[in-house]
Order: C-alpha cells, then sequence, then structure tokens
C-alpha cells in the first residue's frame, strides 16, 4: 500500500470507501502499520488493532449493503480519558493502570455509532494535568516534528492531549479526541501543526470521561484540516440526558457552514494579549493572520478584554479546587489499583494507594485545591475566583454584544520545547495556557489553526474564539484562514522518529 493513502483527508478517505475504490480494512490496515511504526513516539498507551479490525470489517460489510454509517472506515484515537467499554482507560495515571471501564463514554459512543475505526487510546498527561505529556505514567510521547536545526533533539507535543495530537500529526489517525480544561486541545495542535477545536462548554457530554475539572472539561477534536474537524465534530457534538451540563441546543450542519467567505466580519484584536516581552515569532505571525483575513474582507478591530492578566491565577485556583474534589474517588477502595501493603486502617489505605498512585503534577493540583477550599481560606481563594471568573467571562459577552463576531489571538505564548529540557518551574509551565484560559473560564468555543513556522522551524497556531455555541461561524473563519495561510504539514516520510 502506498503512504499516500494515509495523507487522504476523512472526506476524500469517505468518497474513495463510498465508492468501493478502496475498502475499510485496506485503510485499517495501513493504518495499523503506521501505528506501529510510530511506536517511538509513544503517542499511544493501548493499541487496539483488534477492535481496529472488527471495525473494519464490519464497515466495510455496511458498503457493500448499502447501508454505511456516516464516518464509516475512518481510523481515529481517543485520548485515554474517554471510558471505552472493555478497554483499558488509563487517564495516564498508575492509579487507574488497570482500569477496564464496564461502559462508554458517550462522545466515544456516538463515534463508534457513526462507524469509525479505533486505532487505539492515546497518552496524555496524567488526569490531563499538565502542557507537555511529561506527567504521564507512561513517560511522554513526543512530537513528530523538530527543529531542521537541530534534528536530533525530541521535542514535547504538548498536552495534555499530546498524544492524541503526535498520533495524528504522524498519520497513525485521521483524526483523534482531546478534552481540554484550559488549553489542552488547542496548545497541543499548535505545536504538532494540527487543527483544533474546543467547543462551547455543554455541546458535547461529558458522561464517561475521567473528570478533571468539570465546570471547564470539554471535549473536542483533532485533526489535520478544518473540514475534518468538522466533520468528527458533528458526530460528537449534542445534548445528553446522561450529562446535566449538556446543553440543549440543536447541532446544525457544520460542513454546510463552511464557505470561507468572511466579508464584512469583525474581527476583534485585543490589546491585553500583546504584552510586552511577547516573542517576535508569535508577534509576526499573529499580524500575518490579521493581514490575511483583511485581505479577505474582513474588519479589523483592537478591543480589550481587561481581566485577562487574572485569568490565569483564577484558573490555577478553580481547576485544583474541582481537581481535589473530582479526584478524591481514587482511594484504592472502589477504583483502580491497591497498593499491595495498604497498612493497617482505612486512612492508611488512602494514604498509601494515593501517595503511590498519583504522580507529582496530580498531588501538587490536589494540594493547591484543597488548601483554597479549606475554612480558612475558601473565601479568599475559591470565592474570590469565581468573582473574577464571572468578570472575564463578562469581558468577552460586552465585546461580542458590541458587534465582534470573532476574536483573534496567537494560541500558545511559543512553539513546542525540549522534552529533555523542559521548564523546571511549575509556573512557567502554567504560562503556556496564557491565551486559552481565559475563553475556557468563559465556556466559549475556541480553535487553533496551524498558521505559520517559528524561526526554529516548528509549527505555531492561531486561536479563534467566537461566541457561545457559534462553532458553525468559528469552523467558517478557521477554514477561511487555514486557506489563506496554505500551511504545510508533515508527510508520513518527514516525521520525526527518535533513533532506538
Ligand atoms: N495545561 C493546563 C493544565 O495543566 C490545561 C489542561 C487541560 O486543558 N486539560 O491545567
Amino acid at each position: 500500500m502506498p503512504n499516500s493513502l494515509l495523507t487522504l483527508s476523512a472526506l476524500e478517505l469517505l468518497s474513495l470507501l463510498k465508492k468501493r475504490e478502496l475498502s475499510a480494512l485496506d485503510v485499517c490496515e495501513n493504518y495499523i502499520s503506521q501505528v506501529e511504526k510510530i511506536r517511538p513516539l509513544n503517542a499511544f498507551v493501548t493499541e487496539t488493532p483488534d477492535v481496529a479490525r472488527k471495525n473494519a470489517e464490519d464497515a466495510d460489510k455496511r458498503y457493500k449493503s448499502g447501508s454505511s454509517l456516516p464516518l464509516d472506515g475512518l481510523p481515529f484515537a481517543h485520548k485515554d480519558l474517554f471510558a471505552t467499554e472493555g478497554i483499558l482507560t488509563t487517564s495516564s495515571s498508575k492509579i487507574l493502570s488497570n482500569f477496564i471501564p464496564p461502559y462508554e463514554s458517550t462522545v466515544s459512543q456516538k463515534l463508534k455509532d457513526s462507524g469509525v475505526v479505533l486505532m487505539g487510546k492515546t497518552n496524555m498527561d496524567e488526569f490531563a494535568m499538565g502542557s507537555s505529556t511529561i506527567t504521564s505514567h507512561y513517560g511522554p510521547s513526543l512530537n513528530p516534528w523538530v527543529s531542521p536545526s537541530s534534528p536530533t533533539t525530541a521535542l514535547v507535543p504538548g498536552g495534555s492531549s499530546g498524544g492524541s495530537t503526535a498520533a495524528v500529526a504522524a498519520f497513525a489517525a485521521i483524526a483523534s479526541t482531546g478534552t481540554d480544561t484550559g488549553g489542552s486541545i488547542r496548545q497541543p495542535a499548535s505545536y504538532c501543526g494540527l487543527v483544533g477545536i474546543k467547543p462551547t462548554y455543554g455541546r458535547s457530554s461529558r458522561y464517561g470521561i475521567v473528570a478533571f475539572a468539570s465546570s471547564l472539561d470539554q471535549a473536542g477534536v483533532h485533526a489535520r484540516s478544518v473540514k475534518d474537524a468538522a466533520l468528527f465534530l458533528q458526530y460528537m457534538a449534542g445534548h445528553d440526558p446522561k450529562d446535566s451540563t449538556s446543553a440543549k441546543v440543536d447541532v446544525p450542519s457544520y460542513l454546510e457552514a463552511i464557505t470561507g467567505d468572511i466579508k464584512g466580519k469583525r474581527i476583534g484584536i485585543p490589546k491585553e494579549y500583546r504584552p510586552e516581552g511577547l516573542s517576535p515569532d508569535i508577534s509576526r505571525l499573529w499580524d500575518k493572520g490579521i493581514a490575511l483575513l483583511q485581505e479577505r474582507g474582513a474588519l479589523i478591530e483592537e478591543i480589550s478584554l481587561p481581566h485577562t492578566d487574572l485569568a490565569l491565577p483564577v484558573y490555577y485556583i478553580l481547576a485544583p479546587a474541582e481537581a481535589s474534589s473530582n479526584l478524591a474517588r481514587y482511594d484504592g477502595v472502589r477504583f483502580g489499583v491497591r497498593v499491595e501493603h495498604p497498612g493497617d486502617t482505612l486512612n492508611d489505605l488512602y494514604e498509601h494507594t494515593r501517595g503511590s498512585g498519583f504522580g507529582a503534577e496530580v498531588k501538587r493540583r490536589i494540594f493547591l485545591g484543597t488548601y483554597v477550599l479549606s475554612s480558612g481560606f475558601y473565601d479568599a481563594y475559591f470565592l474570590k475566583a469565581q468573582k473574577v471568573r464571572f468578570l472575564i467571562a463578562e469581558d468577552f459577552k460586552k465585546v461580542f454584544q458590541n458587534g465582534i463576531d470573532f476574536i483573534l489571538t496567537p494560541t500558545t505564548p511559543s512553539g513546542a520545547f525540549s522534552v529533555e529540557n523542559p521548564p523546571q518551574d511549575p509556573i512557567e509551565m502554567y504560562l503556556n495556557d496564557v491565551f486559552t484560559v481565559p475563553s475556557s473560564l468563559a465556556g466559549l468555543p475556541a480553535i487553533s489553526v496551524p498558521a505559520g513556522l517559528s524561526e526554529k522551524g516548528l509549527p505555531l497556531g492561531l486561536q479563534l474564539i467566537a461566541p457561545a455555541f457559534q462553532e458553525s461561524g468559528l469552523l467558517n473563519i478557521a477554514y477561511a484562514l487555514e486557506h489563506a495561510v496554505q500551511f504545510k504539514g508533515l508527510t508520513p516520510e518527514t516525521i520525526f522518529l527518535p533513533q532506538a
């Protein structure tokens, strides 16, 4: 089989599958070989070739009988945070390293019911806490991109959905799920030269997704193009009676909304996102994006989101607070791994299980969260942060009420960094989220589109943000930007694989 099959888009594959010029099983075998080939990138926690073959055979039968499903035969991967019935689901944590869920998350069920072929479960930062996949119990994933000036230096794919983006960028899946609490779809998409969309909070169901911070977590998708992302989002989104925070809002046809026409659209450029010291690479990229949208008839306006500088501290109070509560269930009693020598008392059991089951970053978040929720500090931190979150959401609301259609910003303050030499200071790591966290706190849909290369030759994304539930318009403007940029991604021949 030619490698070129791997470079087909999901829409192209679907059309060939429909015409029966390709069989789903052929596609699947090709992708299975690629999954094996890219093992040095450590993108998967669990490969599922047998499931994939079965899915593909079923898809072929349906194509044959003329009863195909909308995504029949498309090779897909799930972040290892989505519960998959009968398939190991670890959250990349030692504490869940033996967890085989007896049920399926709604999002993965919907995709299954639409015909996707499951290639495997992808690596991630433990419990989705991080920006690098380095905090995974299974070791970091690697980015298939390297800098031409330093071709042997392995880089992070970003995080927390880094295995998902490494897999798609390295052609081991055509698209993948991610989850985004403060940037975990958009940041790794930016680092790996992919499109990554986080829909509106409530747009897709959280049922069966291992919870990190429930008021922020949202499932989305990574793909190699905007249209492919739109295609998969279509079948993930929608109200779910099993998730009381999922919204009863109709899901329009995303692909139909993509025309590329953005004439007269008003694009806000928030001045607070251009702090002193913003890297010249990022500044240039942003200016290029502004110019390209303007050339296509969009109207560019400076806007102000005055509480932007408070978003990161607010996020790092609220997300750990919710995490400390969500992670209380991992106690060695009902879920996951229990230590061999649990001690004498129930408290000993909790202590030993949690002490050995969680990694350092997860423990840091639990400490932080427990502290800000403790009776002495609740008002000073947690309550205050809730109030400021409201102000941050109001900033966006005002801007959109004043007629701005979309907001354009950088996705990340830099490109991918070295796996061996990541930022050592947790605060420096947290700064990765500076551009993605505000829209998360406001619950708004946002997308990262690959927009160019850094001086080191690494991919960088631009972020577009829309009002709630305006994913259609967001995908359309993202498409216009993608079209204008003509970003050149990797090919199966140019992906980086470290020497063993
Ligand atoms: N990097 C952020 C964090 O560590 C965001 C994580 C996410 O979106 N899941 O919290």
